[in-house]
């Protein structure tokens, strides 16, 4: 799966995404992510990518020309798609969950466009955009960590990611429900006892054990996620004996 994102700060971009196993999923070959400065397409004498808005207010806006060169320089250079997304990460876009993330995974080729400063003209999305995308209810300096994000869920679903399919679906939301605590070596620490039940290599009660820890801590954090999935606590219930 390719990447391509449009940033003023390609740095950022490439500095978080070249790292652990996001960095490891590049060598790999099983993503490739590619950052292009917007800047380096401004045809403006200065290399100016903003300026005022029409109609006034505060900051500035990022121009058209660059982004639509850069999108253009893209488009000519990445190897023919069978399927390709547009994205602009915006807090006025869909609201990143693993299904969006699911459903992105299965492109081709994703085109991130990660704005600054009081945002991108609107012609230029309407022009090139397919899709706003936003990481939550809040606003940051810009869209290179929104990016980030974007590009780190999507490919940690892709095959040869991570160790195995397991590992993504038993997490927490993936699975319906919040993932259960986790434990490792000392056993004793500060005090702090390791659980009993993990330790006598009893699967079927680790799994049970397990499971009754996620159904509490989603009933305490995320009661929502337990009334979108009631088989998951109906499967604690015991069964009742057919006569
Ligand atoms: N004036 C814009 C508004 O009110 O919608 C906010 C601009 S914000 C300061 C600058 C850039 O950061 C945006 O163009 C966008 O690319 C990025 N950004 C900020 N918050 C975001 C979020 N929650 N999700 C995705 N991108 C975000």
């Amino acid at each position: 799966m390719r990447f391509d994102i449009m940033t003023l700060f390609p740095e950022m971009v490439s500095g978080i995404l070249g790292e652990s196993i996001i960095g490891r999923a590049q060598k790999a070959g099983i993503i490739e992510v590619h950052s292009h400065n917007i800047r380096d397409f401004s045809t403006d004498k200065h290399r100016k990518v903003d300026d005022t808005p029409y109609g006034g207010g505060m900051g500035m806006v990022m121009r058209c020309q660059p982004i639509y060169d850069c999108y253009q320089h893209i488009v000519d250079a990445a190897p023919e798609a069978s399927s390709r997304r547009v994205i602009y990460m915006s807090p006025k876009g869909r609201v990143l969950n693993h299904e969006i993330a699911l459903e992105l995974s299965s492109y081709e080729h994703i085109i991130i466009l990660c704005g600054h400063y009081e945002g991108v003209d609107q012609r230029v999305l309407d022009e090139i955009v397919d899709e706003d995308i936003s990481i939550g209810d809040y606003v940051l300096t810009g869209g290179e960590l929104p990016a980030c994000v974007l590009v780190d869920t999507i490919s940690r679903l892709l095959e040869g990611t991570l160790a195995s399919k397991e590992c993504y679906e038993g997490e927490s939301v993936a699975s319906g429900i919040l993932e259960y605590p986790q434990y490792t070596k000392p056993r004793e620490w500060h005090g702090r006892e390791v659980p009993e039940v993990l330790l006598d290599g009893d699967h079927a009660k680790i799994d049970r054990y397990r499971l009754e820890c996620a159904v509490e801590l989603t009933r305490e954090r995320r009661p929502d996620m337990l009334l979108a999935h009631p088989e998951i606590e109906e499967s604690l219930k015991p069964k009742k004996k057919k006569r």
